[in-house]
């Protein structure tokens, strides 16, 4: 992760609410010191409701935390039930929000369009979307992973320019090892994440792949976090399960010590 900052992302999924989020960001705050903190990017991804509290908590507290969140819509405002604009999302604070997660492709259906869509909306309130891109299990053992992933990424990146590219963070995610246990090696990692690299190279010049910010994720735990970021395309981890248990995001966060 050459000249790259290192991020660790906790996507707390449906889970904690504002009370219990308050309590873990200040066990994360009061365990990882101000040179762990600049060392490594911190940044947890709490439910909508949650967002107040954590915003109150790294602002007033200058925590060196950072937040976002797990979803956004592609619309501006308007008759939308129950969605949550990029625009309310920056007035929160939110450096961050995900992208493409294969939850929200599978259970409610979103494409590579409506990905392409809530990345453009990210960035027009200037959130920096984590888009998250992998194959599932079938494709895998088809051997049509990297096709397959980089088919995704093409077209979540679509009629996106190279000054607004930089600002993207991709997380490569097997479906296949999201909440299984089933982490893929660092080399399986290394291989989809490297060729990621390779095609954010040949669509972008001035070496901006270079700069662009590339996570695994998928049962990432403190104890192979480790060898996961030792790879040289890797720059983090986006963590799910691991991201709610203080102590394990901690040690995910000393990158394993
Ligand atoms: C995720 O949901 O982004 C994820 C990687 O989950 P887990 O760490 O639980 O596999």
């Amino acid at each position: 992760a050459t000249g790259r900052r290192p991020l660790m992302a906790g996507n707390w999924k449906m889970n904690l609410n504002h009370l219990e989020a308050i309590a873990l960001v200040q066990k994360l705050a009061f365990s990882l010191n101000e040179q762990q903190l600049t060392d490594v990017e911190v940044v947890v991804l709490p439910p909508f409701v949650d967002i107040r509290s954590v915003q109150t908590l790294t602002d007033g507290d200058k925590l060196l935390i950072g937040y976002g969140a797990q979803d956004v819509s592609q619309h501006k405002s308007g008759a939308y039930t129950g969605e949550i604009s990029g625009a309310m999302l920056a007035k929160l604070g939110c450096q961050y929000v995900v992208v493409g997660h294969s939850e929200r492709r599978q259970y409610h259906n979103e494409d590579d369009a409506l990905v392409n869509a809530k990345v453009k909306a990210a960035l027009a309130n200037g959130i920096a979307p984590i888009l998250c891109v992998g194959e599932g299990l079938a494709v895998r053992e088809a051997g049509e992973h990297v096709g397959y992933t980089l088919a995704q990424l093409d077209a979540a990146l679509e009629k996106i320019k190279t000054d607004e590219v930089e600002k993207i963070v991709v997380a490569y995610e097997p479906v296949w090892a999201i909440g299984t246990g089933k982490v893929a090696t660092p080399q399986d990692a290394q291989e989809v994440i490297g060729a990621i690299r390779t095609r954010l190279a040949e669509k972008y010049t001035g070496g901006t792949a270079d700069r662009i910010r590339i996570l695994y994720g998928g049962s990432v735990k403190h104890d192979n976090v480790a060898s996961i970021i030792e790879q040289p395309d890797i720059d983090g981890a986006l963590v799910g399960g691991a991201s709610i248990d203080a102590e394990g995001f901690v040690r995910i966060c000393r990158l394993g010590k």
